[in-house]
């Protein structure tokens, strides 16, 4: 089966310099999603409409123009930028998704030494594009709000991202409805990103 695409837009730098480690990590560990750094052009126009503030869903449509704006086939994208992100409930937040569209943007400001030490920030992004890869495939699949060292927790404390970044890390509730529900996540698709939750975890790198 052809691997599900997934293009990562670079914007900005403070925290990043280990994403393309994270890309070649990830793509090394799983046949089924095809990791790829996003072209120059991508990155360029969406970097002009990086703030240091962000609303996420204007940040969203920002990126949903963008890539009608350079046309081709971009179903999957993770912008990863270095600037505050903030939600309609809760701000300051790691990322977030819109994947019923295929996007999602992860951040790293307020992470490295912060919560994730600066030595494992390639686990966090591994964690994330695992994270939204799951949310491509099933975009119905929402987080829950308790904590359960699951990566579906919605990590109000954000310190609970570190409980989830494990093997496994996936709570009963989620592994059933992933598996059994009306998504497209076939067994191959699960297995792969099993691995690449393993690989955030503590004892992987
Ligand atoms: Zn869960």
């Amino acid at each position: 089966m052809a691997k599900v695409p997934i293009e990562v837009v670079l914007v900005g730098e403070k925290g990043l310099a280990d994403l393309p480690a994270a890309i070649a990590l990830a793509n090394s560990e799983q046949n089924e999603f095809l990791f790829s750094s996003a072209s120059d052009d991508l990155a360029r126009r969406l970097q002009m409409r990086t703030f240091e503030h962000n609303k996420i869903s204007e940040f969203f449509d920002q990126m949903e123009r963008i890539r009608t704006e350079v046309r081709g086939y971009y179903p999957f994208l993770i912008a990863a930028i270095d600037s505050e992100l903030e939600g309609s409930r809760f701000g300051n937040l790691f990322g977030s998704h819109r994947a019923e569209k295929g996007i999602a943007v992860l951040t790293t400001s307020l992470v490295p030494d912060v919560i994730i030490p600066t030595d494992r920030m390639v686990a966090y992004f591994i964690y994330y594009f695992a994270r939204y890869a799951l949310s491509f495939i099933s975009p119905n699949h929402r987080n829950h709000d308790d904590s359960r060292g699951c990566v579906f927790d919605r990590k109000i404390d954000k310190q609970d991202i570190v409980k989830s970044m494990r093997a496994r890390a996936l709570c009963d509730e989620c592994r059933r409805n992933l598996v059994s529900g009306d998504g497209m996540l076939s067994a191959s698709q699960f297995s792969a990103l099993e691995n690449l939750f393993a690989l955030a975890g503590p004892n992987s790198q």
